[in-house]
């Protein structure tokens, strides 16, 4: 069965960095994707800009270079290729300077979307916002979509909701977590919300733990300078581990719409209770023979930044409270792996004689590798010799599962684009929700830079530092395996 396309009314979609990483390596490959698969409609347009002086033939090329080596086997040397290129136009224009802009308002169409991917420095975001508006070339029906991070505390995040906030309206911005594009992530809602089975265990009744872990093989490499101001805390955890947790753990929605999901995904982390600092690990990359340190590829000697961090989270709410809620993750791991874990509590008695061993129901969702979820499920071991008991998942590996649907769901940067295009706001943070996820992550950071604390070294191709395993041992519990 071949998945049903629907195509989206005629845009114009600028993307401001059109000749960056993001717009090389994501954004274009997945545009050619949709354009694929039917999504675009002919008259559309992509218009690069940046300042870089091309012409809209040089751009093209850079886009066809990035489409061969980023967009997977099945893009390289595509046939279609040159009809995609050619819905592509390219404009000069500097952020902090006005010129080329009346160029960039010359282009636009009245009468379709207008959509301006902000795929630049974050520090560029007011200008743009303002240019835009300057010229006339964003009109109320315009959208904007900006990039993680958004910003580096509270007070930053703040400042650049205001700045933004003066230029487009809350419906017209579009915070983009690429984790809420994928695909699992959001079969996490079809099953909670569209199963009768889940619910009624989805508490503190039932549930003993939640584990989020999102793990990494890769170290900081090119992105040392960046990373090492950031850290995992504020790099992955604000954003990425608290959209899922929230999703996990929020109340059902009235509806499927973004107002309603965004919602409940708010009063999640403002139930969310402070964390004292004995439930932190963080944790940095050692050298090993083979590879560097994290601090040698940071380039920063006497850095004290994170790439690994476990924290033991608690959710004040009658459904959650009492439940802990572990979430993990780093660079250098043994694996990449992510993967949400709902490990439900143990049997009130059992009527196995003989049988010691503890079997726990645990529903596991996997992002990546093999996107899918399970159901771990105790059975019979097969065979005579009496009644022994085995756990054995239940699987739905969705490329198992859904075959060639499977294959052609757009990936989460794709998905996110056409979302932008149809208006639909429900897997984009709102302004209040990103700064309530600072609001609870500024007091962390702020106490461990008072203490000055030293993150634990790790060795790469483990699971993160021992200290990160104890936090589950000295609760009676463990973490799961990171594992391809
Ligand atoms: P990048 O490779 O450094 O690209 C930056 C882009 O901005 C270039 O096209 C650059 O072109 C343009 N630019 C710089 N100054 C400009 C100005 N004054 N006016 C107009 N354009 C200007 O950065 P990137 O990695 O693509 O990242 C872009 C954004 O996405 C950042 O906010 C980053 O945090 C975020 N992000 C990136 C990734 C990733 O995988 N790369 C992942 C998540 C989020 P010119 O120099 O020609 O102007």
């Amino acid at each position: 069965m071949v998945s049903r396309v629907i195509p989206v009314d005629v845009f114009d979609l600028v993307i401001f960095g059109g000749t960056g990483d993001l717009a090389r390596r994501k954004i274009l490959p997945g545009l050619f994707r949709r354009f694929l698969a039917g999504q675009m409609p002919p008259d559309s347009r992509i218009i690069g800009a940046a300042r870089a002086d091309l012409d809209a033939d040089a751009w093209r090329d850079m886009v066809r270079e990035g489409i061969d080596s980023f967009g997977g086997p099945e893009l390289r040397g595509h046939d279609s290729l040159p009809a995609f290129l050619r819905q592509l136009d390219y404009v000069s224009v500097d952020a902090t300077v006005e010129e080329g802009w009346p160029k960039l308002a010359a282009l636009m169409r009245p009468d379709v979307v207008r959509a301006f991917y902000f795929s630049v420095a974050p520090g560029l975001f007011g200008a743009l916002a303002e240019r835009l508006h300057q010229h006339a070339i964003a009109d109320q029906g315009s959208r904007i979509v900006v990039e993680k991070p958004f910003g580096r505390d509270l007070d930053s995040a703040r400042a650049l909701n205001r700045t933004l906030a003066e230029h487009f309206r809350e419906d017209q911005i579009y915070r983009i977590d690429h984790y809420l594009g994928k695909e699992t992530v959001q079969n996490l809602m079809a099953v909670r919300f569209g199963n009768i089975l889940f619910e009624p265990l989805w508490n503190n009744h039932y549930v003993d733990h939640i584990q989020i872990t999102v793990a990494e093989t890769v170290g900081v490499e090119g992105r040392g300078g960046y990373y090492d101001k950031s850290g995992a805390m504020r790099d992955m955890v604000q954003n990425h581990l608290m959209q899922l947790l929230c999703l996990i753990a929020m109340e059902p929605p009235a509806q499927f719409e973004a107002g309603a999901v965004r919602d409940e995904k708010l009063k999640v982390i403002r139930a969310l209770k402070p964390v004292p600092a004995h439930h932190i690990v963080r944790g940095q990359y050692d050298a090993n023979h083979e590879a560097p340190s994290y601090r040698d590829e940071a380039g920063n000697p006497r850095s004290f930044t994170e790439s690994f961090i476990a924290i033991r989270a608690e959710i004040a709410n009658w459904r959650w409270s009492g439940v802990p809620f572990y979430l993990r993750t780093g660079k250098k791991l043994r694996a990449r792996h992510s993967e949400i874990a709902v490990v439900f509590k143990d049997l009130p008695h059992s009527i196995f004689e003989g049988d010691e061993r503890r079997h726990r129901n645990i529903l596991s969702i996997r992002l990546q590798p093999n996107e899918g979820i399970d159901l771990t499920v105790t059975i019979k071991e097969p065979g005579p010799g009496g009644m022994r008991l085995i756990d054995r998942p239940l699987d739905m590996t969705f490329a198992k599962a859904l075959g060639e649907e499977a294959a052609e769901a757009p990936d989460a940067y794709e998905r996110l684009i056409m979302d932008v295009i149809r208006g639909n706001q429900t897997l984009f943070m709102r302004g209040d929700e990103v700064e309530a996820a600072w609001a609870w992550t500024d007091p962390i950071i702020e106490g461990w830079e008072k203490r000055n604390d030293v993150p634990k070294l790790y060795d790469s191709g483990s699971s993160g530092p021992d200290d990160a395993l104890m936090l589950l041992h000295r609760e009676g519990r463990r973490w799961r395996d990171i594992r391809a």
